[in-house]
């Protein structure tokens, strides 16, 4: 079974291929397939974005298309940033200015009032309309200042006490273990191995 996956981001594309080469699955990233432009993410949830970049490239390719949507959500500040992760600060992608805003928010709060979680939930699309989502979370601390050098984006704000480390201390297999997109992932693998 061929799969097409909806990112360019390398960190992702391997960790999709290693869950899905487990069930026997070929994980395809849709550049080696198609150059087609990104659609728009109009949703108002990680699971509408998500379904929306799979629905979308399921169309254009004519394959089952995996996607995924994440972000971090602080808990004092509702649902934010939320789907707004990427672009908090203004610019999409802008790492450093999107954690100066959330150290910035959260500067009036200590404890408990910092907890946070990642979220991730990941669709899988097939051309004939059928389609699957299962979503991960991960809870950690949002401190307000930074440490470790691995991962991404809000990794070295995000402390998870367990480990007494950051997201961005902890080594990619060990993060994959505990990850939003990790466990989406796996829960979606449980989902398809039902079937
Ligand atoms: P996307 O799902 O690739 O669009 O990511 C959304 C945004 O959420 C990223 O740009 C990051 O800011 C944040 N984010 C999602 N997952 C992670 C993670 O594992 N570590 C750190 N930041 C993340």
């Amino acid at each position: 079974m061929k799969i097409v996956l909806a990112t360019h981001n390398k960190g992702k594309i391997r960790e999709f291929q290693k869950a899905f080469s487990e069930i026997g699955w070929e994980a395809i990233p849709i550049a080696d397939v198609a150059h087609v432009p990104e659609p728009e993410e109009t949703g108002t949830s990680f699971k509408e974005n998500a379904l929306i970049k799979a629905r979308y490239y399921a169309k254009a390719v004519h394959l089952p298309v995996l996607s995924d949507d994440s972000g971090i959500i602080a808990d004092v500040l509702g649902d934010k940033p939320g789907i707004y992760s990427a672009r908090y600060a203004g610019v999409h992608g802008d790492d450093e200015a999107n954690n100066q805003k959330l150290i910035r928010d959260l500067s009036s709060y200590t404890g408990d009032d910092r907890k946070g979680r990642y979220v991730c939930v990941v669709a899988l699309v097939w051309p004939d309309g059928r389609e699957l989502t299962a979503e991960g979370t991960c809870e950690g601390i949002i401190r307000d200042f930074y440490q470790g050098q691995g991962g991404f984006g809000y990794d070295p704000l995000f402390y998870l006490p367990q480990y007494g480390k950051t997201m961005a201390e902890l080594p990619m297999e060990e993060k994959n273990k505990i990850s939003h997109r990790g466990r989406a992932l796996r829960a979606l693998l449980e989902e398809l191995k039902k079937e």
